[in-house]
């Protein structure tokens, strides 16, 4: 039986990890939960799951008398003292944004093994949380979750003493794919939110419209692989079925597959290097009428350049990155600035606060700082703010 607190589990990760959870009560039980705002849902699963700690990341609310076996925290330095004080041996970080990076850390020095979905956290943080994580006698101490990443992990399992020469990061493309430059600019939040391929929560949803998604993940693959920039390809492969792949020097390309599904990448870090069943259908090759890969186009999503030149100037750089695009993304969302702005602002943060250092987390508090006060500056001046 593994222990394992989840950050966020109110969200559309959390819920899933308590699904494959649910299937699997022999294997896991649930230490911790904690949620920012949904006090409803945290309550229903506290009840249904069990565990003996749990937080409230917004304001405090009165408990429930019937979960009185649960010992609640409130407020933002709550997510922090679960992330150390929960049960291990494990943290799945589901929250959204930089908010998870100080609780990542956290649980790595109570050491405990973090199972990433939370991105956000490596881009701003990459090289301290790289030194927090190295491999115990048991193997990583950083999973995964993000599906690419879980992909490409999976590859690297058959690599034997090979070093891989590339990393093939795939894309859906999002819903913007196929649209004209100019009509993109004044996208909606509905045509925004409209994916494809993958359900997911609203940040990483915008992301994967502006493909600053995609930019967070080149970072994240830089992190997680120790890839030099060159060697992740971005490939368009708008069904979302071959979740990443790996190229090696004798040219062949080992590749994982499956339907699009957050379960299975979950599960997986969860009970790596053993698979478990998921519940869910099995992919059938015979119904997929066609797999196509396509370059990407760089000239509409200007977010996988900003990644690369991002992670050469390094510092706190691809920091500055992830809160300019943090601030960017929730404007839109709450319809405050077009969506042809998101990738400006971000533009403009990087030259203005890019050269920054990121020495420890003090250095990237400070980075992080800056690049929202400028980007919440932008936001105030965009002309056509209040769009409709
Ligand atoms: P979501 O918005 O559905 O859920 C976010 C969770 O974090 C919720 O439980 C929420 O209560 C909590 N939260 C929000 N703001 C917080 C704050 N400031 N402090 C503490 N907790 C806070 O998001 P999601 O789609 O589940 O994504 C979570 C993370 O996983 C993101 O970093 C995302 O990029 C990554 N990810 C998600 C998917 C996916 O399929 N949803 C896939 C790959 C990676
Ligand atoms: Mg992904």
């Amino acid at each position: 039986m593994r222990g394992i607190a989840i950050l966020g589990s109110t969200g559309s990760i959390g819920k899933q990890a308590l699904q494959v959870i649910a299937l699997h009560p022999d294997r896991f039980f649930v230490t911790a939960l904690t949620a920012h705002k949904n006090a409803a849902l945290l309550f229903e699963q506290v009840r249904a799951f069990r565990p003996r700690l749990a937080a409230l990341t917004g304001e405090e609310v009165p408990v429930p008398s019937d979960l009185s076996f649960c010992e609640f925290r409130f407020g933002p330095h709550a997510l922090e003292e679960v992330a150390r004080e929960a049960l291990g041996p494990d943290v799945l970080a589901a929250v959204v944004g930089v908010a998870g990076l100080k609780a990542v850390m956290a649980a790595r020095q109570s050491g405990k093994r973090v199972l990433l979905a939370n991105k956000e956290t490596l881009v701003a943080g990459g090289e301290m949380v790289m030194a927090a994580c190295p491999p115990d006698e048991n193997g990583p101490t950083l999973l995964p979750v993000d599906s690419e990443h879980s992909a490409i992990f999976q590859c690297l399992q058959g690599a034997g003493p090979n070093a891989y020469e590339k990393i093939l990061l795939t894309a859906s493309g999002g819903p913007f794919r196929t649209w004209a430059k100019e009509s993109m600019r004044a996208a909606t939040v509905e045509q925004a939110l409209g994916h494809p391929t993958w359900s997911m929560g609203a940040k990483i949803t915008v992301d994967s419209a502006s493909m600053f998604n995609k930019a967070l993940e080149i970072i994240e693959a830089k992190w997680l692989f120790s890839a030099r920039p060159e060697q992740i390809q971005v490939v368009v492969h708008p069904q979302s079925i071959v979740h990443s792949a790996v190229q090696f020097r004798d040219g062949a390309v080992i590749a994982q597959l499956g339907a699009p599904d957050m379960r299975l990448p979950i599960l997986y870090a969860m009970s790596y290097p053993e698979r478990l069943s998921t519940g869910a259908e099995e992919l059938d090759l015979f119904a997929l009428r066609h797999l196509t890969f396509e370059r990407p186009d760089t000239d509409k999503f200007p977010a996988l350049a900003m990644a690369y030149e991002a992670l050469r100037q390094g510092g706190a750089a691809c920091c500055v990155l992830n809160a300019a695009n943090e601030e960017a993304c929730f404007a839109f969302l709450r319809r405050q600035i077009p969506f042809g702005r998101i990738p400006e602002i971000v533009r403009s943060a990087l030259d203005r606060h890019g050269h920054l250092p990121a020495r420890d987390l003090s250095d990237i508090d400070r980075a992080d700082a800056l690049a929202r006060e400028t980007a919440r500056r932008l936001l105030d001046e965009t002309p056509s703010a209040r769009i409709t």
